[in-house]
């Protein structure tokens, strides 16, 4: 799934492609796509909007028109924005096609079909994306934020970081290679961190998505930029769908567990297993 750097790529790719370009028509070829409003209405209120901006927020790609309105993107799992040409049109799973101006299309594509995509007047905007925690290269976030938001936290760091509330824009893949650079376990009470821990935490957060926008994201699977080129920073995954492999770091093998739910990847020797919690009842055991 797109997360941070991902997102930020095919952002940064609109700014370079798209912006400018006016939206002929739209074509909606998969109606579980478009969440808001009626899919009539969608393509009605596209038809002749300007491309005057693009921004990320969190993992929303925000997608700015002239008409004041904007095109909000959630690529999940395999959510890809194809620019036609260069990008030979893809043979399925198109949910939604913008004929632009100077005969190119922009497409959505998902193999998984999860994406799901809004047209949005400012305050709505503004509402949907309120719930979101701060972006991690923003000011606001500082290790104090993260030692003052997560720290009275009894629950394991890995589902916190994954929060959207908590952070803005980790997903499953940099969140198992944060916690292997900060060398914790995923399974760590958030509680139980010192302030080197915290420290540590921040760093890793931010070098992390910092590598993944210099490599132009992680393609593991699905994973695209707006020209259909694959990401690079899946090269340089140390934990991540690497169990079974030795660790870079010690030797020992990584391993692969569900934490939180999801599928986590990491090194039993050198992530620190101390005050780690179960995935059950661990409130009761303090
Ligand atoms: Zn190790």
């Amino acid at each position: 799934m797109p997360e941070l750097p991902e997102v930020e790529t095919i952002k940064n790719d609109l700014r370079g492609l798209v912006v400018g370009s006016r939206i002929e028509r739209a074509e909606v070829r998969e109606p579980a796509l478009v969440e808001q409003p009626p899919q009539e209405e969608f393509v009605r209120r596209l038809g002749g909007a300007r491309v005057t901006g693009a921004r990320r927020r969190a993992k929303h790609l925000v997608v700015e028109l002239d008409t004041g309105e904007a095109l909000v993107f959630q690529l999940k799992i395999g959510g890809q924005l194809l620019l036609v040409p260069p990008v030979e049109e893809p043979e399925d799973s198109v949910m939604l096609v913008l004929s632009l101006d100077g005969g190119r299309r922009l497409l959505l594509r998902d193999q998984t079909g999860f994406s799901r995509a809004r047209l949005l007047g400012e305050k709505e905007l503004a509402e949907r994306l309120s719930g979101l925690g701060p972006e991690p290269f923003s000011e606001e976030f500082t290790v104090r934020y993260l030692k003052e938001r997560l720290g009275s936290r009894r629950a394991q760091i890995k589902p916190l970081l994954l929060d959207q509330s908590l952070i803005s824009g980790i997903g499953n893949i940099y969140a198992d290679e944060i916690l292997y650079d900060a060398r914790l376990s995923p399974r760590r009470r958030a509680s139980s961190l010192s302030e080197e821990e915290w420290e540590r935490l921040y760093a890793a957060i931010r070098s992390n998505l910092a590598a993944g926008i210099e490599h132009r994201g992680t393609t593991v699977r699905l994973y695209r930029d707006v020209l259909g080129r694959a990401g690079e920073h899946q090269n340089h995954l140390r934990v991540f769908e690497r169990h079974g492999g030795p660790c870079p770091r010690c030797g020992a093998e990584v391993v692969r567990e569900r934490v939180g739910g999801r599928p986590t990847h990491y090194c039993p020797r050198c992530q620190d297993g101390g005050g780690s919690a179960g995935d059950g009842v661990q409130l009761e055991l303090e």
